[in-house]
């Protein structure tokens, strides 16, 4: 598996645990609103027995390892990383776009948490990603989380090309779902065109949307 970033404690990326995150390159989306652009090709690799060696080390401070990107799901070794760092005692968090839901089944038994992204309403993720894309798979992806054991978040990052009803049909396609996390959108650096995110009154707005059909709806980044 290739690792192109770590970050070495966060507070935030893994709900009610200390983690170190570690950031795959490569990604099989092209999200509009992408913060990990650098990522996608990155030209320099963290040593892996050093990363290794660092979570060894940081065993008694650290209690679960996030595994973000990029696509996490593309890398090959990633089933063999994560029994490596559960050996070490670590939780393991997963971030995924869900466009691959067969890797992601196959990882359920070794994952602790996964963090899914819900894009767009179903059949509207051109609105977020740069090229045709069917979104099928994602939601094969979402109804294995839905029906299984695994603790899971849904997460929308809500743009400003996407609406209150836009969020509420998203809500609605995994009605029943455990968590679901409306994030604020940030403007990318490059993009200085882009459109202002929403304000407060309209993500509340969304979140008592979504609450109709998710029992555990929050927001992040207001
Ligand atoms: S899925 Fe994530 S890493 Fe990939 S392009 Fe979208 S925001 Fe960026």
């Amino acid at each position: 598996m290739q690792i192109a970033g770590l970050v070495k404690n966060s507070f935030v990326d893994y709900p009610g645990l200390i983690a170190a995150v570690v950031f795959v390159p490569g990604c099989n989306m092209d999200c509009w609103y992408c913060h990990n652009r650098a990522l996608w090709k990155a030209e320099s690799l963290l040593d892996m027995a050093e990363v290794m060696r660092f979570l060894e080390k940081r065993r008694a401070f650290l209690d679960g390892v996030v595994i973000s990107g990029g696509e996490p799901t593309l890398q090959a070794g990633l089933v063999q990383f994560i029994r490596g760092v559960k050996a070490m005692g670590y939780r393991v968090k997963l971030d995924t776009n869900g466009l691959k839901p067969d890797a992601v089944a196959g990882l359920l038994p070794d994952i602790d948490y996964i963090a899914m992204d819900l894009k767009a309403p179903p059949g509207e993720i051109h609105r977020v990603v740069s090229f045709g894309l069917d979104d099928a798979p994602v939601w094969q992806c979402a109804d294995l989380l839905i029906s299984g054991e695994v603790d899971y978040e849904f997460r929308t990052t809500f743009m400003p090309t996407l609406d209150v009803a836009d969020i509420e049909a998203i809500a609605q396609r995994v009605k029943g779902a455990r968590r679901y996390v409306i994030q604020q959108y940030r403007k990318p650096d490059s993009r200085t065109l882009s459109p202002e995110p929403h304000g407060k009154e309209t993500i509340k707005n969304a979140a008592e949307a979504a609450a109709k059909y998710v029992r555990d709806v929050a927001v992040r980044g207001i």
